[in-house]
């Protein structure tokens, strides 16, 4: 029997120029939510991050530092696990582009489409960015020769490439799009992709000539493959490929279901990419999707440069939950947001400190109080009428999250906190209990069993925070004391 297919999600293989910031973390943060809500659910996951760590760019960045690149490319990845590991990123694989399994992949990949014609030897005349370690054509660069990422001077080159040729899968990806309406994604992006395919696409360079840092073209060692092409081979690379078998790894992971990135990234996720695979004769991932990107508020560029803000400051301040909350609360996914520690400061005081915390503080302090210590371990027909009604929620939230509309499905558990403290508000449990106790027990009851599903409901997003909630309330055994716990978000003075 073959393993079943696992649900396969990706983050790019991040490039080493840059330590991990605030967008990198949203990336790598969604796939985990994804990756945790389903495997909650019974899924089995394969989630895959790394690092990028050839490239012009990032031999210069470590030669001016006075590192060996490889050295560079190393203390980097180190640093992005360093700060998954603090964000509480559960992934499967950290693929790196400089390991050797990945290199034999790449120069496989580029002998077999030199084979088929799919690549081919040219010369290129136009112009370079060293920052984004990419060529640019004449028209692609509308303000004076301005590269449109870094807005500094591209460089005129005229210079020996291997061309991928792109323009051969024109007609292909405009009938893969208009097959699978769900690849392109959020929809509000797919329209300039769609533009961009019909307006024609011209082939690319893929190699260059003479920079050192990168993998060889096996059969033309004067050529390194291109940093980004060589960053996307490592999808399959990660996913256990090897171009003369199948291996069962890869059968068990191929295709992607979704590839997330920023949406500086969804040209090259929503066109070359498949376009790649085409050229390999191998399944298209399921989704692309392009998330939007995070100014640091006061500074426009803060992100994208080596000034940007690391989340480790936030993260200090608030904790981790707190922003990892905050980061998929604040903006919907596929739009872009601005980070000032004073939105942060507001989500914390109103949703986690007051809403949730207040609430699981309060029904811990109750049941301890009235219900003689002892939570029940099941829901009782007669008493759960909030706990069935939420419940209802539990397949929307789900899609939500599966769909990736992390706001909305935040949004849903906010009303629902915010209904269950007003709740215990207008039940006055204090004259409840003089009056009548059996409704008291009945109602407390109700409400350990809404907090059970919202500590469910939280986990993808906040694991920590839903831990404790369980073991709070003793977990899903039941009939057990409540624990008397620190609250889940300490008022800020
Ligand atoms: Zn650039």
């Amino acid at each position: 029997m073959p393993e079943p297919k696992k649900f396969f999600v990706t983050t790019p293989l991040y490039r080493v120029n840059h330590r991990p910031h605030i967008d990198h973390a949203y990336t790598t943060l969604a796939a985990d939510v994804l990756a945790r809500h389903l495997r909650a659910r019974g899924t089995e996951v394969f989630f895959q991050t790394g690092t990028g760590g050839h490239g012009a760019d990032v031999a210069r960045t470590a030669a001016a530092r006075g590192s060996a690149p490889k050295d560079w490319a190393d203390g980097i990845s180190a640093d992005f696990e360093r700060a998954w590991k603090l964000l509480n990123v559960n992934y499967d694989r950290f693929t790196r582009t400089t390991g050797p399994d990945h290199e034999r992949g790449v120069q496989d990949a580029f002998e077999r489409m030199l084979a088929s014609g799919d690549i081919y030897p040219g010369s290129y005349s136009g112009y370079y960015c060293a920052s984004c370690d990419d060529f640019y054509g004449e028209t692609e660069l509308p303000e004076g020769g301005l590269c449109p990422v870094h807005r500094k001077k591209a460089e005129a080159v005229s210079e020996d490439t291997y061309f991928f040729r792109l323009s051969k899968y024109q007609k292909p990806l405009l009938e893969h799009y208009a097959a699978h309406p769900g690849f392109l994604a959020p929809k509000h992006r797919a329209a300039e992709i769609i533009d961009l395919v019909r307006s024609g696409l011209r082939d690319i360079p893929v190699s260059r000539a003479g920079a050192a840092w990168g993998v060889p073209v096996r059969s033309d060692l004067k050529h390194t493959v291109q940093a980004w092409f060589d960053a996307l081979l490592g999808y399959l690379t990660g996913a256990g490929w090897q171009a003369d078998r199948e291996t069962a790894e890869f059968r068990s992971l191929w295709p992607a279901d979704v590839h997330l990135a920023g949406k500086e990234f969804f040209r090259a996720h929503a066109v070359a990419w498949p376009a790649m695979l085409m050229a390999l004769g191998l399944p298209l991932p399921g989704k692309v999707y392009a998330h939007g990107r995070w100014t640091i508020e006061g500074d426009e560029t803060a992100g994208q440069g080596d000034a940007a803000v690391s989340p480790a400051e936030a993260i200090k301040e608030y904790g981790t939950d707190a922003l990892r909350y905050f980061l998929f609360r604040e903006v919907p996914f596929g739009q872009d947001g601005v980070f000032s520690t004073e939105a942060l400061r507001q989500r914390y005081d109103s949703d986690l400190a007051d809403g949730l915390g207040g609430l699981f503080s309060r029904v811990i302090e109750l049941t301890g109080r009235y219900l003689d210590s002892k939570l029940p371990d099941k829901p009782e027909e007669e008493s759960a009428r909030t706990f069935a009604r939420l419940r209802a929620l539990d397949a929307d939230i789900a899609l939500d999250i599966e769909e990736l509309r992390f706001s909305s499905a935040l949004d849903r558990i906010r009303d629902a906190v915010e209904e269950l403290n007003s709740g215990i508000d207008s039940r006055k449990p204090g004259e409840l209990a003089r009056t009548d106790p059996a409704a008291l027990e009945a109602f407390l009851k109700d409400m350990v069993w809404c907090l059970r599903l919202i500590a469910g409901w939280i986990y993808p997003f906040m694991p920590d925070t839903s831990a404790r909630m369980q073991m709070g309330m003793g977990g899903t055994r039941g009939g057990v004391e409540p624990q008397r716990a620190a609250p889940l978000f300490p008022r800020k003075p």
